[in-house]
């Protein structure tokens, strides 16, 4: 059985991560979707609304697990008897972060690939930072991002304006 791990930080997930999610899942039997608690980058959503949105906008797949994890990824692949990482590369600007991510864990556990999968062009500038920009200005957000997390969005920023 193929396992496949796709770590990040999903804050929060987009129609981006999720592209990228069902080309995952043509390559394996089992997707681990790894959502890492980041409390360095200071998330705008914790981890447990990271989760349940990632829940949400998969819930009609079944083979995929959603799970928060702290820690290192390639522990974390190594602990679910995974195969590969999974990551996307929008543009080219991704590219040396990801190269020295690759690396580092290439370093750490040589056994472990690392797979990049380009997303539909459509999705090629979509970040979860720039919807959350969106999001604060009132744009309209839906054709970007699951119904849940659009809804998600509007009511954690109108919270906070009022
Ligand atoms: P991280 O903080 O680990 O970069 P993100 O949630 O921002 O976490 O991204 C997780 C993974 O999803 C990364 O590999 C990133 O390149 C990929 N990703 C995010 N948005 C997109 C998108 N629009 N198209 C393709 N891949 C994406």
């Amino acid at each position: 059985m193929k396992t496949l791990v796709f770590p990040g930080t999903f804050d929060p997930i987009t129609h981006g991560h999720l592209d990228i999610i069902m080309r995952s899942l043509h390559l394996c039997d089992h997707l681990y979707v790894a959502i890492a608690k980041s409390s360095r980058k200071q998330p705008v959503f914790p981890i447990e609304e990271r989760v349940e949105l990632a829940c949400l906008a998969t819930e009609k797949i079944s083979n995929i697990t959603i799970e928060a994890f702290d820690g290192l990824v390639v522990s974390y692949v190594e602990q679910k008897g995974a195969h590969a990482v999974i990551r996307g590369l929008r543009a080219s600007s991704d590219f040396e972060y990801e190269l020295q991510m690759a690396m580092i864990n290439r370093k750490l556990h040589p056994d472990i690939e690392t797979l990049f999968l380009i997303p539909n062009e459509e999705y090629s500038y979509l970040t979860s930072t720039a919807i959350k920009e969106l999001a604060i200005f009132g744009a309209d957000i839906k054709r970007f991002v699951p119904t849940d997390v659009a809804n998600r969005l509007v009511e954690r920023y109108k919270k906070k304006a009022s």
